[in-house]
């Protein structure tokens, strides 16, 4: 199992990742400061650094390079405002991986990690299957049968959310967090609205409503 450890002072963005790689297996660790980052780093043994750089003591920059010291070889990647892309190139130059630029989506960060992480995993399939409907991940299309189907981007984060999970009921606060990201308003009706517009595609009883609780996406077994 991978570990994460997470340097982020806003918790709200901290325990989003840590709740989202959590469901996805990795284990997390979350420092606050980057002080308590750099304690952590030489404490344990992490297979990835996610890394702000706006940090209430020393600069994410401060760490990497202290980190950097000592260990060249876990991958860090670097979570920066939209602003700071001139601050993210010297992050690369100072020995991070990748950087991903807030806001982001949680697959966006989700996929970068995976990159990083590569050598230790299997070869990952690109067709994931439900019951008789399928996804290409290379192709991003959709399919039921003989029919099939191209996808919007959102579309499509939401369809990858269901057939990494087929047969696991998922719940709205779930489905928000992994495809709108953190920014998204709790109340809002986007996740109804979008899993209409994949049940228009692959036919009604593809996804089921779990009432009071979420969906669930049928993986061809009675439920
Ligand atoms: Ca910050």
């Amino acid at each position: 199992m991978n570990q994460i450890l997470i340097i982020e002072d806003e918790e709200r963005i901290s325990s989003f990742l840590e709740k989202g790689l959590s469901s996805n297996g990795f284990t997390t660790s979350v420092a606050a400061t980057g002080k308590d980052g750099l304690e952590f780093a030489r404490g344990g043994v992490f297979d990835l650094v996610i890394l702000d750089i706006g940090l209430p003591d020393i600069s994410g920059f401060e760490v990497l390079e202290e980190l950097r010291r000592g260990d060249t070889a876990t991958p860090v990647i670097i979570l920066t405002a939209r602003d700071g892309v001139i601050d993210t190139v010297s992050g690369l130059e100072g020995g991070a991986d990748d950087y991903v630029t807030k806001p982001f989506r949680f697959e966006e960060l989700l996929a970068r990690v995976r990159v990083r992480l590569r050598e230790d995993r299997v070869p990952e399939t690109t067709l994931l299957k439900a019951g008789d409907c399928s996804l290409d991940l290379r192709t991003r299309r959709l399919a039921r049968g003989e029919k099939t189907m191209e996808l919007s981007a959102r579309e499509f984060a939401l369809a990858e959310l269901f057939f990494r999970h087929p047969g696991q009921v998922l719940t709205r606060e779930q489905i928000l967090s992994n495809v709108w990201g953190y920014d998204y308003d709790p109340g809002s009706n986007v996740v109804d609205v979008y899993v209409g517009y994949l049940r228009k595609k692959l036919g009604s009883d593809a996804i089921t409503t779990v009432r009071g609780t979420g969906y669930r996406l049928t993986d061809g077994h009675p439920s």
